[in-house]
């Protein structure tokens, strides 16, 4: 300002000494004081002229917005020059920041295993990432701001939506979702900001399916159990309120035991299968010989089958065969229990007289291989792949009659996977059966 102020008396002083000097060197007839006031005036309208066309340059330079470089560099239209280049860049760099904030949280968002969908105040969708795109079928391309009322098309979502009390969550079929491949959704909406929505979708099939198993499971094991205390109750009664032969009560006594004992294995069974889900998976400390275990599982083969055929002469055959001189790796209680529950249900299954095979062998590959065949009913494939499912069975009578609980195939398959084995099930209806654990070599401990 000081600089402008003095500039402009300097060019008024200039052009009144310039007037002064010409009226009086060229003789000019007027008097010298309307010779000074020409000058100034002239010199005047020179500065106001130049000032001008400065302001103007610098307004052409706002107008293009380059902020490359000052629009000049002296003078008060300098300063504001530069001043307004100083603004415009910490703007632009506040732009930059936010914007790069706003990534961040877009990023996010997107890298969220949630479905993310922001709505605005109608109802329109303004963003939403990728994994809503899969819940709900949305391409970006086609689907930003449409109305999210006319790509969810589910009932219960368009309740939801219209309500406008967003405190609980739905759940609804996702858009993949087939009648053989479920997908179920949670969905929740937060109102946010003026009037938006944020829409939140989370795959909750798993969750779903698990608790549906969790039903099952809980029913299945109430009716397993409900039968024989059903059939106990019944001859308690009985006992109580019939009088009854000594030979009769001896025989409903055998019959309540018979059930009593049903109740047990079933209970057996069942912390069998929640120790294993429930404990550490079996480190490297436990060994289990085959040679022993092969030698126990043919005395508890002997006995089983005595139990099950009366008639010595119907008794199974058996042959143990390939004894493999090495140890497993595991836990030993386990590893037992599954390849007890192989040998029981091989002469569960098979008739009386039947052949029972049992061998555990050393691969080419290190591998171990314990297996049992038999030639039993055999299993029809369509059964196969459901066996190891808690209290699935293919002959319920069947597994009743000899002490089944339905869970014995689960329990092998979970002390299977706690070792890292595979069990193979292979069978021909009317032939036999073969149900196979192969170990990796990591769990096979050869002698020395
Ligand atoms: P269960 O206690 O009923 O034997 P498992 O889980 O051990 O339960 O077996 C599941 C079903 O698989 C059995 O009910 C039976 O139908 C079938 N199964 C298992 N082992 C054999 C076998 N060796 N031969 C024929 N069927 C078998």
């Amino acid at each position: 300002m000081f600089w402008r102020f003095f500039s402009f008396i300097g060019c008024q002083l200039v052009g009144a000494l310039a007037g002064w000097s010409l009226v009086s060197s060229l003789h000019i007839p007027v008097d010298s004081l309307l010779g000074v006031l020409v000058g100034v005036m002239l010199c005047s309208l020179g500065w106001v002229l130049v000032d001008l066309s400065r302001g103007a340059h610098l307004l052409h330079w706002m107008r293009l917005g380059d902020t490359s470089d000052v629009a000049m560099r002296t003078g008060l239209w300098g300063e504001v020059s530069s001043r307004v280049r100083r603004l415009i860049r910490a703007k632009e760099q506040l732009t930059r920041d936010t914007q790069a904030q706003l990534q961040d949280f877009l990023s996010a968002f997107q890298a969220s295993p949630n479905g993310v969908i922001l709505l605005d105040a109608d109802g329109q969708i303004e963003w939403f990432n990728k994994t809503a795109a899969a819940h709900f079928g949305l391409d970006a391309d086609r689907d930003l701001l449409q109305q999210i009322g006319n790509l969810v098309r589910d009932p219960g979502f368009a309740n939801y939506f219209a309500s406008h009390s967003y405190t609980g969550e739905i759940t609804m079929p996702g858009r993949q979702s087939t009648p053989s491949r479920p997908v179920i959704l949670s969905v929740n909406l937060h109102p946010y900001g003026e009037g938006r929505l944020l829409l939140l979708s989370r795959d909750v099939t798993a969750l779903d399916q698990a608790e549906a198993m969790r039903r099952d499971f809980v029913a299945n094991v109430s009716h397993e159990i409900r039968t024989p205390l059903t059939v106990l109750g019944g001859f308690v009664e009985t006992l109580q309120t019939l009088p009854l032969s000594e030979v009769e009560r001896e025989r409903y006594l055998a019959l309540m035991a018979q059930q009593a004992e049903r109740m047990q294995t079933l209970v057996s069974d069942l912390l069998i299968l929640s120790r294993l889900e429930g404990s550490p998976l079996p480190g490297t400390s436990g060994c289990l010989s085959m040679p022993a275990l092969m030698r126990q599982l043919e005395q508890d083969g002997h006995a089983l089958s005595a139990v099950l055929n009366p008639n010595v002469d119907h008794l199974h055959k058996m042959i143990f065969g390939a004894f493999l001189d090495a140890e497993l790796v595991g836990s030993p209680n386990e590893l037992l229990s599954a390849m007890s529950n192989l040998m029981g249900n091989a002469i569960r299954y098979t008739p009386p007289a039947g052949e029972i095979r049992v061998k555990a062998i050393l691969l080419a590959d290190g591998r171990a291989e314990f297996s049992v065949s038999d030639t039993g009913p055999g299993i029809a494939p369509e059964h196969i792949p459901r066996l190891t499912e808690r209290f699935y069975r293919v002959d319920r009578s069947r597994s009743r009659d000899t002490g089944g609980t339905g869970l014995g195939l689960a329990i092998v398959k979970h002390v299977a996977q706690r070792h890292g084995a595979d069990l193979k099930i292979e069978s021909t209806p009317g032939k036999g059966s073969t149900f196979t654990l192969v170990f990796p070599s990591s769990r096979v401990k050869l002698p020395l």
